[in-house]
């Protein structure tokens, strides 16, 4: 059995390993890739002391780092269930095989809703993006879209507004969903515009980047179309945790509720990065959650099993 068993390796789970496996104990990494969501990235500019970088990149660093430690990779394997039975935790994977430790850590991340628009996937990283505070400095001067009128589409487009020409904030519903003291902030500033009953319908570009936007106004089956260099898209975020539902302790919207040391409600199970409670979804957060999660089994290990 492993020592710590690292389930998913994105920036979380490469700290999460690098940092188990520095304890000299025997330590794991079962992913479906390697490098997570950083994979899909172009340009990052917010990992402190690294100021500029690509995904793709890091990507590799990350993995590079890892293999500087004895640390057992095993990538393109997908985690389908986790059961602790006596002082053993069972991860099984979708190939039928199971692997046993006595702590795993999890660290699936998570995923973007996409509106599922033509033109969405065509344009991303190309104007279509899902991340204010990665991407918002790209579009200073220009004018840009949020889709999504929730709390983390509000807060988008207030955050937005202080970087970019304009903002245009677009909400399916007849009202938006944040919470009131987010909208009215939003609706006092002058640079920003919404537009409600709105049904997004395609992203437009021309060939290399985006150049608008069409919709439908719901109310009248009018078509519009506007002008633009951006669109946010800040319909939710999905964590990669549907096979856990009946494992361990998640919120309603999927999340692994975790404490401070990163601890769920089974012992010896810890979480780490964009599929727990944690807030605020960064690579350099998930990487430090995930050290802070390898610290705490590496404890509860001493307490429990380690000779
Ligand atoms: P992830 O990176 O999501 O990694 C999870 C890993 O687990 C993946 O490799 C996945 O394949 C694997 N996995 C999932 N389920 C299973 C399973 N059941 N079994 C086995 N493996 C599984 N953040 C920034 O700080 N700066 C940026 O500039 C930035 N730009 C971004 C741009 C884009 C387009 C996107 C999508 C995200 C961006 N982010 C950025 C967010 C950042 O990438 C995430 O916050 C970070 O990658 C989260 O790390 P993680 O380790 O928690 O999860």
């Amino acid at each position: 059995a492993f020592d710590v068993l690292v389930v998913g390796g994105g920036p979380g789970g490469a700290a999460a390993a690098i940092y188990a496996a520095r304890k000299g104990i025997r330590t794991g990494i079962v992913t479906e890739r390697l490098g997570g969501q950083v994979l899909d990235t172009m340009s990052i500019e917010n990992l402190i002391s690294v100021p500029q970088t690509e995904g793709p990149k890091l990507a590799q660093a990350l993995e590079n780092h890892i293999r500087e430690y004895d640390v057992d990779i095993m990538t393109l394997q997908i985690a389908a269930s986790l059961s602790r039975q006596g002082d053993l935790i069972h991860v099984g994977l979708e190939s039928g095989a199971t692997l046993t430790a006595r702590s795993v850590i999890l660290s699936t991340g998570a995923r973007w809703r996409s509106i599922g628009v033509p033109g969405e996937q065509e344009y991303r990283n190309k104007g279509v993006t899902y991340c204010p505070h990665c991407d918002g400095p790209l579009f200073k001067g220009k004018s840009v879209a949020v889709i999504g009128g929730g709390n983390s589409g509000v807060e988008a487009a207030i955050d937005l507004a202080g970087v970019v020409a304009d903002v245009t904030l677009i909400e399916y519903d007849r009202n938006l969903r944040a919470d009131d003291v987010l909208q009215r902030k939003l609706r006092s500033l002058k640079n920003v515009r919404i537009i409600t009953n709105a049904r997004t319908t395609e992203v437009r570009g021309d060939g290399a980047k985006v150049t608008g936007l069409a919709y439908i106004d719901r109310a009248t089956d009018e078509a519009h179309e506007i002008a633009l260099s951006g669109i946010f898209v800040q319909i939710g975020l999905l964590p990669n945790t549907d096979w856990l539902k009946d494992a361990l302790d998640l919120t309603p919207r999927g999340e692994i509720r975790v404490d401070d040391h990163g601890a769920t409600s089974i012992p010896g199970v810890f979480a780490a990065g964009d599929c727990t409670t944690t807030p605020y979804k960064q690579i350099v957060i998930a990487m430090g959650e995930g050290a802070k999660a390898s610290l705490a089994a590496f404890d509860h290990l001493i307490r429990t099993s380690l000779p």
